[in-house]
């Protein structure tokens, strides 16, 4: 068996989706678990609606991905000589005809009852090359497989097929033909990729057989079946394998604009790559025995396309943020410290010359007095407690700020609403003044002062930890109050009484 080639190849029309990124990983997964080659080609012949940064976009969720390509990026705009002589050889062959149809007359022959599609209307009318769309003549009768190894093999009809254009009137390629004749170029042996593209795989096979016949001299089917020399040295074609699409909690395909499906903003709220990676390996196939959270080397030493679900994969959000928890869980206080110092620390990270996020703000204290030392100690115990790093400067804010954000809700329910609030808080003030300043004493003295008030310990922390940190949740609240240090908790002890006892 030849090395096996595969291509991601994808169109730079906007943010990198969830779905290109299952994509562009089951083919890596296929090229390393085969020893074969990943190409990266950048389908970008549509000048109205490509731009240059989504190009480097594509080139940088990759790599952040851990996918980075063996060979290119190469481009679709760089190869218009190509596209050319294969339309040439297809225009000498006689598989092309021009078309001076516009879609406006199109629409009204449908309407009147003629065939879906295109009608042919131009097939035998021998009009120049020159200024015409060029339309592939698809034969009337027989039928077109695809050779799906995820789908098995799917017929197509080809008198359902209509006459398709493969080049517009300025020239420009349309993708089915730039697409085959790069597949063709580059040698690909497995054209891995979603499910809406199935259709345009018969026209592909269509324009490879015309390419080789034209090529051995002569017009007519012919040509080579999926992954074999055909007769004549025709170019074998590839084994497709279309992967299921992806749905929401609706099972509605996934939408870019209804659900959140950009790679970059998974990444700028703090997902870890691996998580990620982890996650869409998911969305249509399973490691061995079910288990879900499974490192790279073992997905790699698994992954066969032929073990691929053909039906909706479900793109759960919730599911994705659990595993990132654990993957965060997973990693050491360093690594951790080390992950998330873009959402705590981005001035340090910057002048560093470290990757933050662009879409994130900077955390809501002041650069100043952000201190690494004091963010270790809180470390370990937000780590626990986080499903995105995102969330980490809410846990932490109380530190570095020089007063509580005062939530207005957490307020009411542990302080404004209960008549007992004042009392406690006046009682915890005069036990931490006196007490050893450990995250021991300070929970033994706050047990102390909850039984003389008749509470529990989880009814006396509540006022004291919205006076300390303004909100009713948060990491450990002795732990908290040990690195926050005495004077400062007293003083927000103290402001938290005279608000309380002012009302
Ligand atoms: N450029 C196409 C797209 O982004 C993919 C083509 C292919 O994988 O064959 O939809």
């Amino acid at each position: 068996m030849p090395v096996p080639r595969v291509r991601f190849a994808p169109s730079p029309t906007g943010y990198f989706h969830v779905g290109s990124g299952r994509t562009a990983l089951y083919n890596w997964l296929f090229a390393r678990r085969n020893g074969g080659v990943f190409i990266l080609r950048i389908e970008d012949t549509d000048t109205e609606r490509n731009r240059e940064e989504w190009v480097d976009g594509i080139v940088e969720a990759l790599a952040w991905l851990g996918l980075e390509p063996d060979e290119g990026p190469y481009r679709q705009s760089e190869r218009a000589a190509r596209y050319q002589s294969a339309i040439d050889t297809l225009w000498d062959a006689g598989y092309l005809y021009a078309c001076d149809c516009t879609q406006e007359a199109v629409r009204t022959r449908r309407m009147m009852g003629a065939t879906p599609g295109y009608d042919g209307f131009c097939r035998d009318r021998g009009l120049p090359r020159e200024g015409n769309a060029l339309r592939f003549r698809t034969p009337a009768e027989g039928e077109t497989q695809v050779h799906d190894l995820i789908r098995g093999t799917v017929t197509f009809r080809n008198n359902t097929m209509e006459d398709f254009v493969v080049a517009r009137s300025n020239g420009q390629p349309l993708f089915v033909l730039a697409n085959i004749v790069d597949d063709r170029d580059m040698k690909i042996t497995h054209v891995i990729r979603g499910e809406e593209l199935l259709p345009s795989a018969p026209k592909a096979i269509l324009i490879w057989r015309a390419l080789d016949a034209a090529a051995k001299g002569g017009a007519g089917p012919g040509g080579a079946g999926p992954g074999e020399a055909g007769p004549g040295g025709a170019t074998p074609l590839p084994v497709w394998a279309h992967l299921p699409i992806l749905v929401n909690e609706d099972r509605e395909k996934l939408s870019k604009r209804r659900d959140p499906v950009a790679v970059e903003m998974y990444r700028d709220q703090g997902y870890l790559p691996e998580a990620l990676r982890n996650y869409l390996a998911l969305l249509g196939w399973s490691p061995p025995g079910g288990a879900e959270k499974v490192p790279v080397g073992v997905l790699v030493d698994n992954f066969a396309l032929e073990d691929v679900n053909h039906s909706p994969a479900f793109f759960d959000v919730k599911k994705l943020s659990h595993m990132n928890g654990e993957y965060i869980r997973d990693l050491s206080v360093d690594e951790f410290v080390d992950r998330v110092r873009p959402w705590v620390d981005p001035v340090t990270r910057r002048a560093a010359g470290g990757w933050v996020p662009e879409s994130v703000g900077p955390p809501p204290w002041p650069p100043e007095r952000f201190d690494a030392a004091v963010f270790l100690r809180l470390a370990p115990l937000v780590q626990e407690r986080v499903a995105t790093l995102a969330e980490v400067p809410g846990l932490v804010d109380f530190v570095f700020l020089r007063d509580p954000v005062m939530d207005a809700a957490s307020w009411e329910k542990a302080i404004g609403s209960d008549p007992g609030a004042a009392a406690l808080l006046d009682a915890a003030f005069r036990a931490y003044e006196e007490v050893r300043w450990s995250a021991d004493a300070l929970r033994e003295a706050t047990v102390t002062v909850g039984e003389q008030a008749g509470r529990k310990l989880a009814k006396a922390q509540a006022p004291i930890r919205v006076a300390v940190t303004g909100r009713t949740v948060g990491p450990p609240l002795f732990e908290s109050l040990e690195v926050l240090g005495r004077e400062e908790v007293l003083r927000r002890l103290m402001a938290a009484l005279r608000r309380a006892r002012t009302g």
